[in-house]
């Protein structure tokens, strides 16, 4: 087996999308997160009528008059008759316009006496929305690919879209390797430790939008460990932690193998994350071997597995990173790319980013209060506070 032929980050990245087939579709009530498989086309105007802006009246021509009121359009009640010359019609904010007006003066900058109304002169169309003037019939609102969030709830509520075509979520199951490893809530042994990846990973699926389907920690034993991942190749994305090395007691490389799983790459120009492995079955089943220390196993989630989680819906896979300046010296890796742990704080022209503390793949306190992995780039010496970086937000 030998060590590994390392690869770029990006390299990597892209043996991982190209092995992306995007899921199979369903009509779903927008949800938060989920992705639109098809684009939105409004059906319809938006607002659907002229509208009123303001508790006000309508009135017919634009100078300065005395008018009889005749009249109400009411938001949900328009009003049946159009505007007849000499009258102003009492009108409310979103109420539809009645036909002859030409705008609206808002209650305030009015005066009634004796039933009739007084009314500054006022320009064409004033306080009126136009029918289409958010978004017109036949027009595309929100593109296929597009993750629902709160706005776009809101939006294809407004277009009278209950459903939307979305990709189906996607499946993922979390297989933790290593005699070490106990719960939580179990008192340490010699030798042991908590199992934390299962949780660390769950959540970041979770936040990623997958749904966790499997969560199982197995031994350093082939067979327990061959039997686990054979499960597993049922979800769409299966992450597993630890033994992904060549120690005698690492059993996931060769398990995989016998599992009919096609290695795509194995190490990363990374630090922390060089042993990460990533393969697939022919059903297409994208299987990430994560490193076991706690920190690489979350900064190779993010980098490798979420991406392939948001294309896999047919979403942008969220890579492209946003620029910071270092808020002190960084000391580069001759050979590895550092995904640095940094806050970031608010500077004079953008963000600067500071190192949340000591970094280290066992530092797993190094991910509390991580806005972004800043990209420190292989290389000798140091890079300078104040230097420009590429980070990716958590
Ligand atoms: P491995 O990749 O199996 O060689 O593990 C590398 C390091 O990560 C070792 O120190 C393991 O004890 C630790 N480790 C492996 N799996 C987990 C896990 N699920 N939770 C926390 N630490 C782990
Ligand atoms: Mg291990």
């Amino acid at each position: 087996m030998g060590a590994p032929q390392l690869i770029s980050i990006d390299e990597a990245r892209e043996r991982v999308l190209a092995e992306v087939r995007p899921l199979d579709t369903e009509r779903v009530p927008p949800a938060l997160g989920r992705i639109l498989a098809e684009p939105a086309v409004a059906r319809e105007d938006l607002p659907p009528f002229d509208a009123s802006a303001m508790d006000g009246f309508a009135v017919p021509a634009g100078e300065a008059s005395v008018l009889r009121i005749e009249g109400e359009s009411r938001a949900g009640a328009p009003s049946s008759s159009p505007l007849a010359p000499g009258t102003a019609c009492r009108i409310s904010t979103g109420a539809v316009i009645p036909e002859g007006t030409h705008a609206v003066v808002p209650i305030e900058r009015t005066e009634e006496r004796d039933g009739g109304v007084v009314v500054p002169a006022t320009e064409t169309g004033a306080n009126i929305r136009r029918a289409g003037e958010d978004v017109r019939a036949g027009e595309t609102v929100i593109a296929a690919g597009s993750e629902i969030g709160p706005a776009e709830v809101a939006v294809l509520a407004s277009l009278g879209m209950p459903a939307v075509l979305c990709a189906r979520v996607p499946r993922l199951a979390i297989v933790a390797t290593g005699d070490e490893l106990v719960e939580p809530g179990v008192d340490l042994a010699p030798g042991q430790i908590r199992n934390s990846n299962v949780y660390g990973l769950a959540a970041q699926a979770d936040r990623a939008r997958a749904t966790v389907v499997m969560r199982e920690q197995v031994a350093d034993d082939f067979e327990e460990t061959r039997d686990a991942l054979a499960r597993a190749l049922a979800a769409d994305v299966v992450c597993v932690s630890g033994g992904v090395s060549v120690g005698p007691h690492d059993h996931v490389k060769p398990a995989l193998a016998q599992l009919g799983v096609d290695e795509r790459f194995w190490g990363v120009r990374l630090q922390p994350g060089k042993p990460t492995w990533f393969g697939t079955t022919r059903e297409g089943t994208l299987v990430f071997g994560l490193p076991g220390n706690p920190v690489s196993a979350m900064v190779t989630f993010h980098l490798f597995a979420r991406p392939a989680v948001r294309a896999l819906q047919g979403a942008d896979p969220g890579i492209e990173p946003a620029i910071a300046r270092l808020g002190e010296p960084l000391r580069r890796n001759p050979k590895r790319d550092q995904m640095v742990r940094v806050r970031l704080e608010q500077g004079e022209d953008g963000w600067i980013a500071r190192p949340t503390k000591a970094q280290g793949s066992h530092v797993l306190t190094s991910m509390l209060g991580a806005d972004a992995l800043a990209r420190v780039r292989a290389g000798e010496g140091d890079i300078a506070a104040g230097e420009r970086i590429d980070i990716e937000l958590l």
